[in-house]
């Protein structure tokens, strides 16, 4: 009885519970210490303290009906998105007011208001593979088609000649995510000039307005002084989804924001619009306590120390076993080339050895497979005899 559209979705997500309950099952019979699971991308650095005493003194001091009611805005608490604007204006030497930020419920809260607001059926978004999988889903929720550009497996650099190629006339919106789940590459600024500037010419030549959206939930996660470009500042028509998920270690709470400039073609529109989605979707208002807890905690930072030492003795450890894996600068994983074809069959390989892995082909690129190094350092220590073990089936 359920939706036809639901029916992929389901058999899809599937796949993930699965890899959910086989992680159980393992770790019943081994016991969970046994158990390497690099399936998920949920922190395992606890939030900063700020975050509980910011949690802890706001439930004390402000008064119940006002933090526990819905926001006077759908857009969320005015000095909340004060203090955004603020704090992205000393950072990154924009101009943003709190109008042009909307508080939402995480980044995939966003995307989903984002795409609601510009997206009509048959427009057509595109991505670069490897992307984050729940694009296809968010797209497909309003109808939307997805145009995927195929991967350049030696920099995992967007391919801008297919990119030009593929804008048409239906193109709406272009998503990027940088530092990118699931490479860890950060785009460098030569890329994103570049994109930028098939982007003015393909406007000029079809008379269309392209919205880039910047999805950047991994913005503080970059390792070795590497910077971050912020896209506002190359082309005008950008949006940021920004989320707390992986920079405060709060993915549960659900809070995030996007950022719809002035200079965005229609920003006013845009921005009402992005209001009203945010209603109708049914999110309402992004959580009220948490709003005010990350206002509070504007900033503070994530232990970086400790992903960064995962990432070096992970990547070390599996380049010494004959693996090969671009270095990732940012966000905490790592995508490692299979050493055969069929990526599938490798992380079933895997599995025999306790170790959870997820398949390329679930972010549009097969032949890859995908760790998340955001779990204790010893999980790490004690997978690299495993993976050490496993590589002896492919390297001699
Ligand atoms: N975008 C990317 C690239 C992600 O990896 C994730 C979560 O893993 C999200 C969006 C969604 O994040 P949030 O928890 O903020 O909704």
């Amino acid at each position: 009885m359920i939706a036809e559209k639901m029916k992929g979705m389901v058999a899809n997500s599937s796949a993930i519970r699965a890899m959910f309950e086989e992680g159980n099952r393992l770790a019943k019979l081994y016991g969970r210490e046994n158990v390497f699971d690099f399936s998920l991308g949920n922190p395992n650095v606890e939030a900063p303290e700020a975050v509980k005493e910011a949690l802890i003194s706001i439930v004390k001091e402000e008064a119940p009906l006002e933090l526990h009611g819905y926001t006077n805005s759908n857009a969320g608490y005015e000095e909340v998105r004060q203090a955004v604007a603020e704090s992205l204006n000393e950072r990154f030497q924009t101009e943003f007011s709190a109008e042009n930020i909307l508080m939402t419920v995480g980044a995939a809260g966003g995307l989903n208001v984002i795409l609601k607001t510009l997206i009509n059926p048959q427009e057509e978004v595109i991505v670069f593979a490897p992307y984050f999988g729940e694009y296809r889903s968010y797209t497909s929720n309003v109808d939307g088609v997805l145009v995927e550009i195929s991967p350049d497996t030696e920099t995992f650099q967007p391919k801008l000649t297919e990119f030009a190629e593929k804008i048409t006339p239906k193109t709406k919106a272009v998503i990027v995510n940088t530092p990118n789940n699931p490479t860890g590459v950060v785009y460098s600024e030569e890329t994103i000039r570049e994109m930028a500037r098939i982007l003015e010419e393909k406007q000029k030549e079809y008379g269309t307005e392209i919205y880039l959206i910047s999805d950047e939930p991994y913005r503080e996660l970059a390792f070795d002084g590497v910077e971050v470009p912020y896209l506002t500042k190359y082309y005008k028509n950008t949006i940021v989804a920004y989320s707390y998920s992986k920079s405060l270690s709060l993915p549960g709470e659900r809070i995030g924001y996007l950022v719809i400039p002035s200079e965005v073609a229609d920003s006013c529109d845009v921005i009402a619009a992005a209001g009203v989605a945010n209603r109708i979707l049914g999110f309402v208002n992004a959580p009220t306590l948490l709003q005010k807890v990350v206002a509070k905690c504007i900033r503070e930072k994530t232990d970086l120390t400790y992903y960064n030492r995962n990432r070096e003795t992970l990547y070390e450890g599996l380049i010494q076993c004959g693996f090969s894996c671009i270095k990732p600068q940012g966000a905490f994983y790592l995508f490692v080339k299979s050493p055969i074809e069929d990526e599938k069959a490798f992380c079933e390989a895997a599995k025999r050895y306790n170790i959870l892995l997820v398949p390329g082909s679930s972010f549009g690129c097969p032949g890859y497979v995908r760790i998340a190094y955001c779990v204790a350092y010893e999980t790490i220590i004690g997978a690299l005899p495993r993976f050490q073990e496993l590589a002896k089936q492919y390297f001699q």
